[in-house]
């Protein structure tokens, strides 16, 4: 076998934070790496594999498909295609009228970036502190993060507003005549599982109303039930202009999908905006099963069940001088704290629990939706034991604060 570690480090130029694990195979909420080691993945491949690796269902759905054609462009129709748009109806036709396929999480938000522009005829966007909505060149604009910006800066400057996250007055103050959409995620994610206030986004939605502008909603990593909803905004009464899906919509697969209001939809002509795996056949089939899984099996009431759960289990960190706060949204886990979090990870790992980090002090937990209980047990036994030895090994070497 080649040996990953060496081959990757000398091939690929370096723009990840390498973890030390070569993850070869996973199996439900397992994963297993080159040594044979086992892992409790409570990551979720970054919130993709939502309803495990390697679903039975899905796997199967994906090798049907491969038999019978992978690739077939937009300009052709395709029944795999049409299946996939079916299934996604059913929990979208409430709130929006058409949509688009794409390939990823960045290309559904320069797509709803690009209608914005063209809908509005203005140039400005106000997005919020600490949000992140990828990395190609118009998803970056409206991400926060400076270190991802560097050097780009003239490119990205001066059209994108940023507002504090959860405050509708900052949001009013920054909205103006000039501004073509609002972007926000419902929760932030990468930027450390932050809740906003009830009524934000039903304020998002006024003030952009109010002076013109497209409210769009970067459910990338809070829908498809990550909340409990399939949009995380439906617990707020409120529905944006565009959505966005990503990361888990195909099973796995790589795609997206930019959601579309009547209104916005008017701005699309052929041409607009194409893309050559767009609505591939392989990444709809496995997108069709996703759903169907998210309709019949993996429900709001069973990810509300273990929300509860690790909300119970998780709740005495809170006695540790080391944590913060713990914020809970569904299966979208935040525990903030007063120390650095990835050494925290580093440790859960070598114990055999795969987590994230979200900023320098969050723990970000992103668990496959149908995490069977008996982990979920295992998990949160192994987080908390493991705490305890981050605080204590903090407290010897008097670096606690
Ligand atoms: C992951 C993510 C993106 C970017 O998706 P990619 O597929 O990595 O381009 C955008 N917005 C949010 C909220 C995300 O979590």
């Amino acid at each position: 076998m080649v040996d990953p570690y060496e081959v990757e480090d000398r091939l690929l130029l370096k723009t990840y934070v390498k973890r030390r694990i070569a993850i070869i195979s996973g199996r439900g909420s397992e994963v297993f790496d080159d040594k044979g080691r086992r892992f409790i993945d409570l990551t979720s491949a970054y919130g993709v594999a939502i309803l495990g690796h390697s679903n039975p269902v899905i796997v199967e759905a994906i090798m049907n498909q491969l038999k019978k054609i992978s690739s077939c462009h937009g300009s052709f129709y395709n029944d795999a295609r049409a299946e996939f748009l079916e299934e996604v109806s059913r929990f979208t036709h409430r709130f929006f009228h058409k949509m688009i396929l794409v390939n990823s999480g960045a290309e559904a938000v320069d797509l709803a970036i690009k209608t914005a522009f063209r809908k509005t005829g203005r140039s400005r966007i106000v997005a919020a502190r600490r949000g992140f909505h990828g990395k190609t060149l118009g998803a970056l604009s409206a991400t926060w993060n400076p270190e991802y910006k560097k050097g780009l800066e003239h490119i990205m400057g001066e059209k994108v507003v940023f507002a504090e996250y959860g405050d509708a007055e900052d949001l009013k103050n920054k909205v103006d005549e000039e501004t073509a959409a609002v972007i926000l995620e419902p929760v932030q994610g990468e930027g450390g599982i932050r809740i906003p206030p009830t009524g934000y986004l039903k304020a998002a939605s006024e003030i952009a109303s109010d002076k013109g502008a497209l409210l769009i909603l970067d459910e990338i990593q809070t829908g498809l039930r990550r909340t409990g909803t399939f949009f995380a905004f439906e617990k707020e009464d409120v529905t944006p202009d565009i959505a966005l899906l990503a990361k888990g919509v195909a099973g796995g697969i790589p795609a997206g999908i930019t959601f579309f209001s009547e209104e916005a939809s008017t701005v699309a002509e052929p041409g607009f905006h194409t893309s050559t795996y767009g609505g591939n056949p392989l990444a709809c089939a496995a997108g069709a099963a996703t759903m169907r899984l998210l309709r019949e099996e993996v429900t709001r009431e069973s990810v509300e069940e273990r929300s509860r759960i690790f909300c119970e289990k998780l709740e005495t960190l809170k006695n540790l001088r080391i944590v913060r706060e713990i914020r809970i949204s569904g299966l979208m886990i935040g525990v903030e704290l007063k120390v650095r979090s990835k050494p925290f990870v580093d440790m859960l790992e070598e114990k055999g629990v795969l987590a994230l980090t979200a900023g320098p002090t969050v723990v970000r937990l992103l668990p496959p939706l149908n995490i069977p209980l008996n982990l979920v047990d295992e998990a949160c036994s192994i987080i908390l034991e493991t705490m305890r030895s981050y605080e204590s090994r903090l407290g010897s070497s008097a670096a606690a604060g």
